[in-house]
């Protein structure tokens, strides 16, 4: 039996295992894989002590630092359930080749994060890694000089449409909202800064009012299929496609308490509705989706997950 199973292996998890291993329980990571959305998070200019660093290299030095106290991972294995009995719990989880592995537990601590949200479109399955990306941070610099259309109406979007101005020849942005006030300007939840810098971008071309129907291409993404506010169908030429409308946590395998948007919820210790199971980082209904947040609650997991095991009876 296990005193503690972290699943995730990023912020959250990392932080978690730092504290869990200086506090000798016996425990392990189980984990897609290493670094998670914090890898992916291109330049870092927040995390403190470091005025810039790569995502990618952020997430590397958390993994040292769990491996310099030679915490045990079990990498490539994602969990598919957990089954909670009275005083203990059996994590599930599978590697991508079915190799099938269960951790009996007294405690579990969830920090696996978000996912991108898709459009559920034709196109969108068949030509994913063939031009269409859901991190522009990441694949951005692969579109040189070439068109790209962002999708989206969030920060996000409007970041990724920004990044690939200086990259790309042209840039499309297509918002589902209407360019009007009371929508602020075709993008409700975007700040105004960004909205307010891409105007001045000539080579970006905002397509306001739209439903983005298909991507279309062969062996690659070659263009997009909207409708406008009438019905009527309208395409154009691009060589990338940048989906941003949104993340799904990554709580599926777990019947623990969430909100509407499918958030894992925990109390001011990390703790979810179902004792023994707590939770941290992007995955929870944590108010800002952010490194140092995450980390922050990895440790409180930590810390309140110890409390339990040293109250942990037969
Ligand atoms: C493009 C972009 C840029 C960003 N820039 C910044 C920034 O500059 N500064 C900042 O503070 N934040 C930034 N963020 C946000 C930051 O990346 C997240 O807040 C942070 O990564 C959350 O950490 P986490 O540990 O909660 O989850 P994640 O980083 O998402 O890690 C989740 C972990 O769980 C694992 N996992 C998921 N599901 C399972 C499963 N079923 N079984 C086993 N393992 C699983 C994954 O493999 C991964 O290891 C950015 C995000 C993006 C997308």
């Amino acid at each position: 039996m296990f005193d503690l199973i972290i699943i995730g292996a990023a912020a959250a998890g990392s932080s978690a295992a730092i504290y869990s291993a200086r506090r000798k329980l016996n425990f392990k990571i189980v984990t897609d894989d290493i670094g998670g959305e914090v890898a992916l998070s291109g330049i870092v200019n927040n995390w403190p002590g470091i005025l810039e660093i790569q995502g990618f290299e952020l997430a590397q030095k958390f993994h040292e630092h769990v491996k310099s106290y030679g915490v045990e991972i079990d990498q490539g294995f994602r969990v598919e359930k957990i089954i909670s009995e009275k005083n203990y719990h059996i994590v599930l989880a599978k590697s991508a080749s079915g190799e099938e592995k269960q951790y009996k537990t007294k405690t579990v601590i969830i920090a696996t994060g978000i996912h991108p949200r898709h459009l559920g479109i034709k196109g969108e399955e068949e030509l994913n890694h063939k031009g269409i990306t859901y991190c522009t941070v990441c694949d951005g610099p692969l579109f040189k000089n070439k068109i790209t259309t962002t999708i989206g109406s969030g920060n996000s979007a409007l970041e990724s449409a920004l990044m690939m101005a200086g990259i790309a020849q042209k840039v499309y942005l297509i918002s589902k909202y209407t360019n009007t006030g009371e929508n602020n300007f075709g993008f409700p939840k975007g700040e105004n800064i960004l909205i307010d810098k891409i105007k001045t971008l000539p080579n970006i071309e905002i397509i306001y009012s739209a439903t983005t129907t298909e991507i279309i291409g062969d062996k690659n993404v070659t263009g997009v299929k909207y409708t406008d506010t009438t019905g009527a169908e309208k395409s154009i030429e691009t060589q990338g496609v940048m989906i941003h409308i949104g993340q799904i946590p990554n709580s599926q395998f777990v019947e623990v308490e969430k909100n509407a948007m499918k958030e894992i919820m925990v109390d001011a210790k990390c703790h979810t509705n179902i004792k023994g199971i707590f939770a941290a980082g992007d995955v929870t209904d944590v108010a800002y989706k952010q490194i140092g947040v995450s980390a922050g609650q990895g440790i409180i997991a930590a810390l309140a997950a110890i409390e339990d095991i040293n109250r942990w009876s037969e």
